[in-house]
């Protein structure tokens, strides 16, 4: 497994991959890897001749006081799991290569990236925009795979990929959960046993919603209030927001009437989670 840490060398090796004509397969992630990376990366080894993996924890989307500093890492681990997947190249910038002094170049999706999320995270996904389409020109990618988990960030890329005429494919793919539900995260090594246990609400809402919906439920509110009452049932839980939105917007629908985005995210303890699902009213 090649490794390459310097920016200029990585894209060299990206055009000389590209002139051998080989399909480039990227996974851009923060590190300490689980099961819902290892998705991408196999799906991406599956689907494209050299699979690239980075593993970057990108200052410019985190907020004054969010947790950068302590965000986990894991090296050697990573590494580990990465070869296991047989991975071909990881590609591990440094901050400061990626933002050297006098950085001044930042991208911004108007609108979406000020809902849901960037309402309570301002600047986010001006990072992750941002961050994106620097990997983007280093790794020149054929394909790029990307978790549903954060859902609102895969509509924000494919929107960049669409309005700024971006020549790569945008794979999405489903969370991969815990067997009792919970939405893997690398984030979920901060919560306590007590805390998991609430944090357990946000699928099983989900789920309930997803059953309402099943069962007939149209009305946004309704589904908002059950969500709601769920995740309040646990101790430790501060909701930040609840939505029922249009999968492709993310404007706030009043009823379901096609497929639509339930989106939440919750303070559980001192750890934010977020979690979604798609649900599709059919006729009845
Ligand atoms: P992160 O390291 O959290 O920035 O995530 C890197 C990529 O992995 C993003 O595209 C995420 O959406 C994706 N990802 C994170 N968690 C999961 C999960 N549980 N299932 C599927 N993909 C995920």
């Amino acid at each position: 497994m090649e490794i390459i840490e310097n920016p200029q060398r990585m894209q060299e090796r990206a055009n000389q991959l590209r002139a051998e004509d080989k399909t480039i397969g990227f996974v851009p992630t923060m590190g300490y890897l689980h099961e819902g990376h290892l998705s991408l990366m196999r799906r991406a080894r599956g689907e494209c001749q050299v699979s690239v993996l980075s593993i970057f924890v990108n200052p410019t989307q985190f907020g004054p006081r969010e947790d950068l500093d302590r965000y986990p890492r894991d090296m050697e681990g990573d590494l580990q799991k990465a070869a296991s997947e047989q991975v071909d190249l990881v590609y591990l910038p440094s901050a400061r290569d990626m933002y050297p002094a006098g950085f001044r170049t930042y991208v911004t999706v108007e609108e979406l990236s000020e809902k849901l999320c960037g309402a309570s995270r301002p600047g986010h996904f001006r990072g992750v925009t941002t961050v994106v389409l620097k990997l983007f020109n280093l790794v020149k990618p054929h394909r790029a795979y990307f978790g549903e988990k954060d859902y609102q960030q895969l509509t924000i890329i494919r929107k960049m990929v669409e309005d700024l005429n971006l020549d790569l494919q945008i794979v999405g793919m489903p969370t991969v959960r815990e067997s009792d539900g919970l939405a893997m995260s690398s984030r979920n090594a901060y919560l306590s046993a007590g805390e998991r246990r609430s944090a357990l609400s946000l699928s099983r809402a989900l789920k309930r919603a997803g059953e309402m919906v099943a069962g007939g439920e149209r009305s946004a509110a309704l589904l908002r209030e059950e969500i709601r009452r769920t995740i309040e049932e646990e101790p430790n839980t501060q909701i930040d927001y609840i939505a029922v939105s249009h999968p492709l917007t993310l404007k706030d629908l009043e009823r379901i009437a096609g497929p639509a985005l339930i989106a939440l995210a919750v303070q559980v303890g001192s750890t934010r989670l977020i979690d979604n699902c798609i649900v599709e009213a059919h006729a009845q």
